[in-house]
Order: C-alpha cells, then structure tokens, then sequence
C-alpha cells in the first residue's frame, strides 16, 4: 500500500487548525545577520494555548477513540503542556480526562494549572516523587477505573510514542506543501528535542517524503547520544505503524545538537534566559524557558559562528501556559 494511504487509514480525530502558518521573522533576521529566517507557528495549533502536543493528540486520541476509550489518564508535572492540551482535547472530544501530577497541589493555580482548573479536570497531585513512580500510578489507575467499569487510556511516555510522533511525520507533508505553494525558499528547520518525539517525527518524515528540508534538532537535556537513542525508540514504532523499516542510520538524516541544553530540562542559560525577552520584543511572540528558548538561543549562536544558512525555520512549539508560571 502506499505510504499515504497507510498515513490516512491511522485513527486520527481532527484537534488543531491545521495548517499553522509559516511567516518571516523580518526583525530576528535583522538581528542575526541571515536572510531569509521562517517560522513555522505551531504554537497556534488551535487548542488551548496551543503547541506541538496537538498534533501528536489527534494521532494518540484518535487511537483511543478506535479502542472505545472513554477516559485519558495523562502524567506529567504540575506545569505538563502535555497535560493542559490534552485536558482541552478532551474536552473538545467528549472525553473523559484524568491528569496525574508529581508535585504537591500549590494554593494558588498558576499557568498551566490555572487552565486545569477552568477545565474542570481531576488531578491527582502525588507529591514530590520520581517521575517513574508517577507514571506507574497512572498505569495502576487504569486498572483500577476498568475495575469500575471505565474504559481508560494512558498517553505514555509524555506522548513520546509511534503515534504521538505521527503528528510530525504529517507535519512535514503539511510544511512541504506550504513552502511549494508559497514558492518560499525554505530549506532547514530547526527544532527543540527533549524525549525526541517531535525529533523523531520530523526526521521519519523527512525521510520518507524524500528529504524536503535539513532538521536540525536542539537538545534542550539530553546529550546527544542519549537524545539519538530515545529518537531511535520511536522510530522502531514508527516502522511498525507505518510497515515501512525506514533504512537510515539517525546521525546521517539529521544534526543533533547538544551545545545549547545549560545545565538541566528548565534551567535556562544566559542565553535563553535573554532570548525570552528579546525574541517577543522583536516579533511580538511569546517563547518560555524549557524549549523554545533554547532552540532560539542556539539558532543566534549558530548564526554567529556563520553556520546557519538561508533559508532556516524555527518551528515554534508552543508552550506559552507554562510561560505564566516561570516569572
Ligand atoms: C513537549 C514539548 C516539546 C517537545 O518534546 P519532545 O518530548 O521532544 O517531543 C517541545 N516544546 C514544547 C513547548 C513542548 O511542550
């Protein structure tokens, strides 16, 4: 069968205002020194205060929704984006939606809590544990509502899945038609990668749609042969829903790039930490602290050292819910 076709037959629920647009960053490319600087806009993929996770959700909800599922069980910490979006995808599709929290239960809701609230979703706070344990609860939680009678889901792995990763692998469909129709010279995008599962869905695509643009992944925690490894995971997944073994090795389809994460996930550098500031006081587009910063960060250094070429994009992710809890 064809690969298209194969793309079409997955389950998939439509959540996002798709597609987000790609526009030039007139200012930032001012800045930088390079022309011809895009962005791709998915931080307004629709739902809530938008982001990547839409488009992994219409893939992993539509999943759900084939297997009769009633409730989603999602986990996450207290500003999860993945947790906020997938409270206002159920929403959106009738779902029941139970978020599962390692943190204590603060007084005062802030950002992404703040949303959880409004939308009325039960949360579970657990207290500082490990990020396993948490997500070990939220597997004996689906047990247990199967137990009462329930049909519940778990978004694994942060949506870091085959599924979830299917959002991007049709993301580059999406940018390749854009661009032709556009006529724009767009060659390169640039990404953040933290478990690597928008990472993987742009490379998979890219690969199997004949190589439109160079991706350029930025780590913003793991090294890069960590990075390479969890990317590595999803792609074995992706063969199996797609039936296609993709033949490549990931360090010869992709730059994976390590020099900008700082110390840890959340922990901005100088650099990103101003970047947070400048980017909306050029573009009037908001960015926050854990990933997008840093892609932003990176891009300017590459642009210093003269190693970012015409032609590059920054795929905005999202995030903004979190954004009113870092400051
Ligand atoms: C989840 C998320 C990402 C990417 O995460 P991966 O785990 O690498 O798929 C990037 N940006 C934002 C704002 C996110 O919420």
């Amino acid at each position: 069968m064809d690969i298209l076709e194969k793309i079409e037959e997955l389950p998939r629920i439509e959540l996002g205002s798709l597609p987000t647009p790609i526009e030039r960053l007139q200012n930032f490319e001012k800045k930088l020194g390079v022309n011809n600087i895009y962005i791709k806009r998915d931080d307004l993929t629709g739902l809530g205060p938008g982001g990547n996770k839409i488009r992994s959700l219409e893939f992993i909800l539509g999943e759900a929704v084939s297997q009769n599922c009633d409730t989603i069980i999602v986990a996450g910490p207290l500003q999860s984006n993945l947790c906020t979006l997938a409270a206002c995808s159920c929403a959106k599709a009738g779902l029941k939606c139970i978020t599962v929290h390692n943190g204590e239960n603060p007084e005062r809701a802030e950002g992404n809590l703040l949303l959880n609230k409004l939308l009325n979703v039960e949360s579970h706070y657990l207290g500082n544990i490990p990020s396993k344990e948490r997500n070990k609860y939220a597997d004996e939680l689906k047990v247990l509502l199967k137990e009462e009678g329930l049909s519940p889901y778990v978004i694994e792995n942060g949506a870091t899945t085959g599924m979830g990763a299917m959002g991007y692998v049709s993301a580059i469909l999406e940018m390749k038609k854009q661009v032709d129709e556009l006529n724009i010279p767009l060659k390169s995008i640039y990404a953040p990668g933290g478990n690597g599962g928008v990472a993987a869905g742009l490379i998979y695509g890219n690969a199997l749609f004949g190589f439109p643009f160079e991706i350029n992944i930025i780590s913003v925690e793991y090294d890069k042969r960590t990075l390479a490894g969890e990317i590595k995971k999803v792609f074995d997944q992706l063969d199996v829903i797609l039936a296609t073994p993709l033949q490549y090795e990931i360090s010869d389809i992709c730059n994976i790039i390590d020099d900008y994460r700082g110390e840890d996930w959340g922990v901005n550098t100088k650099e990103s930490e101003e970047m947070v500031h400048t980017f909306p006081q050029l573009e009037g587009i908001f960015i926050e602290n854990i990933y997008t910063s840093k892609v932003l960060a990176g891009m300017e250094d590459l642009a210093q050292l003269g190693k970012l070429q015409e032609g590059s994009c920054y795929l905005h992710t999202g995030g903004l819910g979190s954004l009113f809890s870092q400051y």
